[in-house]
């Protein structure tokens, strides 16, 4: 089967849950999923759900991101580019041993969209992608370019958000 390319962008909630749903559902048919997560820095409920379901799932939390980012420093904010660059190398030598059916990259295309990490470095290896291979990739502000590579893009659209109503994150739900 052909692999093809899906992102979920958009400013409402459900791009990583959407991307780790597809993932289950490819998991269900024998796939082999890797998820990498590119600045995060908060334990989710996602890490032990992977843990559960052995090798054939797997999450790569990369390298963490525990500052906001209007927090740091130039030097931190360099270190932690040279760090996403690296998140990204790990992923493509990983697409290039064919062990993987399908590749998530969370919240790549908001380090590309903010800036810290290179569009033409993941848009290179998106269009040179290992054919069978399955790519799905999230965050806001999906540059026109990776829109226009991707086979499917789905834009959610927050509508309503309970932070609005100053609730904050909740455990098994935002994380
Ligand atoms: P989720 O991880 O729940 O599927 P997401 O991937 O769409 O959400 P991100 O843009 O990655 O959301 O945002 C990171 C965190 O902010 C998540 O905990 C998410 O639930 C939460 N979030 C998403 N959209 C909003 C919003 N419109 N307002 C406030 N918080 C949000
Ligand atoms: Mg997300």
């Amino acid at each position: 089967m052909k692999g093809l390319i899906h992102i979920y962008t958009g400013n409402g909630k459900g791009k990583t849950t959407a991307a780790i749903g597809l993932g289950i559902r490819a998991y269900g048919r024998g796939m082999k999923v890797l998820m990498v997560q590119f600045m995060k820095g908060m334990e989710t409920g996602e890490m032990f759900t992977m843990e559960k379901l052995g090798p054939g799932f797997t999450l790569y939390r990369g390298h963490e991101v525990s500052k906001f980012t209007w927090n740091m420093n130039s030097e931190e904010l360099d270190a932690m580019k040279q760090n996403l660059e690296k998140d990204l190398e790990y992923a493509i030598s990983e697409a290039s041993t064919g062990n993987w059916d399908m590749l998530i990259l969370d919240e790549v295309v908001g380090a590309v969209s903010s800036g810290y990490l290179s569009l033409d470095k993941l848009a290179g290896f998106i269009r040179n992608k290992p054919d069978a291979l399955e790519i799905v990739m999230t965050g806001r502000n999906a540059p026109q370019e990776l829109v226009e590579t991707a086979h499917y893009v789905s834009e959610i659209k927050a509508v309503k958000h309970p932070y609005e109503q100053g609730i904050s994150a909740r455990i098994g739900i935002e994380r």
